[in-house]
């Protein structure tokens, strides 16, 4: 089980139903180019990067499908190959074993019961192998249907720290978030959690002082050291253009 950091939101801040839409302008108007940092051309290549990055960085990612997808453009190209040839390919994301298995047989049900396209619901594509809930609603989300709320590590910690739900389980926090987040906001809160918990709310040192959000956080008195009874002040001015 990863560390929990529902024990650190101790401080009372308010109703989450009440704080979920300032957290969300806030944390908008700080990331504005909050996104999806896997590098593709289109939904063969997004389902095939997102199938690559676990347990791995998206950078790592990128390298590898710059020279991948240049050799790989449809479903039949990763079945024409032998299961050792896409293992070299795939090798620099590690576990390119399994990753390989998968892919090569999520291209297998893309073909023959897909049409060889990719399909844009969570439920078709948790039919493909080796795509799991995460994986699907990535792709989901990414093009333009997102049904739930990816919830990786940094979203996980982020809600919460936040004070978004008590919950360890990431199906359980799911359905904590999409209780509280509007509809409309489902593609891009993860990417806005994502990039706020990179850059501001580390794991171990997150920088409560320069956050937006630190007035409606309930965990930002543990980092700020507040004695009791006292208040954080207004966030400071979102910063701009980054
Ligand atoms: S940086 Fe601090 S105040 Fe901001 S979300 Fe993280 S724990 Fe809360």
């Amino acid at each position: 089980m990863p560390r929990s950091f529902v024990q650190e939101a101790r401080r009372p801040v308010g109703r989450r139903r009440d704080r979920i839409r300032p957290i969300i302008e806030r944390l908008a108007e700080e990331h504005a180019d909050a996104k999806i940092a896997l590098e593709f051309g289109n939904p063969l290549e997004l389902l095939i990067s997102v199938m690559l990055s676990a347990q791995t960085t998206d950078v790592n990612v990128n390298r590898v499908t710059k020279t991948l997808f240049r050799k790989y453009r449809r479903p039949e190209d990763y079945l024409a190959v032998a299961r050792e040839e896409l293992e070299q390919d795939v090798y620099a994301t590690g576990f390119f074993r399994q990753k390989s298995k998968s892919i090569q047989g999520a291209a297998h049900v893309l073909l023959h019961e897909f049409g060889g396209e990719v399909p844009h619901t969570v439920d078709e594509l948790l039919r493909l192998p080796g795509v799991a809930r995460k994986t699907a609603n990535v792709v989901a989300a990414e093009l333009g249907n997102p049904q739930g709320i990816v919830v990786d590590t940094h979203v996980r910690r982020l809600s919460q720290r936040l004070g978004l739900t008590r919950q360890e389980d990431p199906v359980k926090i799911e359905r904590d978030l999409v209780k509280l987040v509007p509809r409309a906001d489902w593609g891009r809160f993860p990417h806005l959690l994502i990039w706020h918990g990179r850059r501001i709310c580390d794991a171990r040192r997150p920088l409560c002082e320069a956050c937006v959000v630190a007035d409606l956080c309930p965990a930002a008195r543990v980092w700020t050291g507040l004695p009791p009874g006292g208040t954080i002040e207004a966030p400071p001015t979102p910063r701009r253009g980054r």
